[in-house]
């Protein structure tokens, strides 16, 4: 048994002790948090940490197969200009060591579960090999040509019965990227067997100008990618809109069961949160800063989330759109943006609310006894992140 103790401990549910000491077995197992009467009384000196201790971190987004593309894209190029850059690069799959490092660095990083977005096989052997961190793979699948939704649905379920892990999803991509049938497949699918689901929405402005209006420079990029976008009918004219008339709310099971993770929201307004609020009950709004400063350099209306008191999570997207992978890099971006969330709000998006997103949170996410959270010493760190936190792993 050992037993450790810091200025702070974040406890990764909003709670935060104050030179409390925490016990835990050889496998990581938390046994007991201590008051400071409690281990002086019973004579136990602590490992003293000076500075925090949290949960390990849970990242949200991610993309393994993309991690052979670090530095491959410039910055700021916008969605559409970005999205022109990848497809050609997907053609060249990463390899399994490039995956490997990936994860590796990650474990560095004091991530210890990831959401992991797959369109291809690339990643699955390392997947299923390293069992460094927990890993929940979304299989996604998108295909905008409504004669393709068959073959699209059909590719996404092979790739889902081919990975061997019982923590994966079959997901739709994203607005702008998914017929309506294929929608309906996957969704159907999907809210049957109870998925998580992970969406990226709003990622560029330009989305909602396609459904809106049909123009833009995402309309454009469509138009000229398929020669002609007759096709392209969809039934509202927004893109949030669009998403809960094809999801299949069922009465027969609590909307609490269906977890949706909704990626980016770098452009959501608050009509468009609102009628997201209205119709999920465990909504999930993962953040990933670094990355939509890369690609689009902005960042979500963070403050407006703040006021409905929605479950934030936060992800590192992939190398292709993001210089390095780590949690603790993306909690800093947005508290330089944003200085008025407070470390132990932050340190909850990292920890909890994306174990609960990814219904982990019996193991992972809080510092809490029986769980096997991991704990990250937050070096430099009592109440705020400055440039000197880092991150050591402690179990
Ligand atoms: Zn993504």
């Amino acid at each position: 048994m050992q037993t450790i103790s810091a200025d702070y401990i974040y406890v990764g549910n909003g709670t935060v002790l104050k030179n409390y000491a925490i016990q835990y077995d050889e496998k990581g197992t938390i046994k007991a948090l201590l008051t400071p009467k409690e281990y002086t009384e019973r004579n136990i000196k602590p490992i003293f940490y000076p500075g925090a201790l949290c949960p390990g971190f849970i990242n949200a987004h991610c993309h393994l197969e993309l991690s052979h593309l670090k530095g491959k894209i410039h910055k700021h190029l916008g969605l559409n200009t970005f999205l022109d850059a990848l497809i050609p690069l997907q053609k060249y799959p990463p390899s399994e060591q490039e995956i490997a490092q990936a994860i590796l660095e990650m474990a560095k990083q004091g991530i210890v579960a990831i959401g992991d977005i797959s369109n291809t096989k690339h990643s699955f052997r390392i997947k299923e090999k390293l069992s460094t961190i927990h890993i929940h793979t979304f299989i996604e699948s998108f295909g905008l040509h409504p004669d393709k939704a068959q073959e699209r649905f059909f590719q996404a379920l092979t790739l889902f019965h081919e990975l061997k892990s019982e923590h994966k999803s079959i997901t739709p991509h994203a607005p702008y990227s998914v017929s309506q049938p294929l929608l309906k497949d996957i969704l159907d699918y999907a809210c049957g067997e109870r998925h998580i689901l992970s969406y990226h929405l709003l990622e560029s402005d330009t989305e909602r100008t396609l459904f809106e209006k049909k123009q833009g420079k995402m309309y454009e990029r469509l138009l000229e990618w398929f020669g002609d976008l007759s096709f392209f009918e969809p039934q509202t004219n927004n893109p949030v809109q669009e998403w809960i008339t094809h999801f299949p709310f069922d009465p027969a099971f609590p909307k609490s069961m269906l977890h949706v993770l909704f990626v980016h929201n770098t452009y959501l307004n608050e009509a468009e949160l609102r009628m997201i609020l209205e119709h999920f009950e465990k909504p999930y709004f993962v953040f990933c800063p670094n990355a939509n400063l890369y690609i689009e350099n902005r960042l979500p209306d963070v403050e407006m989330f703040l006021k409905y008191k929605v479950k934030i999570c936060i992800g590192t997207d992939s190398l292709a759109s993001n210089d390095e992978l780590s949690i603790l890099s993306e909690m800093r971006t947005l508290q330089d943006h944003f200085p008025s969330i407070d470390l132990n709000q932050l340190i909850s998006w990292a920890t909890l609310n994306g174990a609960e997103a990814l219904y982990i949170e019996d193991k992972f996410g809080s510092i809490e006894v029986n769980k096997q959270p991991g704990i990250l010493w937050l070096k430099d760190t009592t109440t705020h992140l400055t440039k000197h936190s880092v991150i050591q792993r402690i179990v």
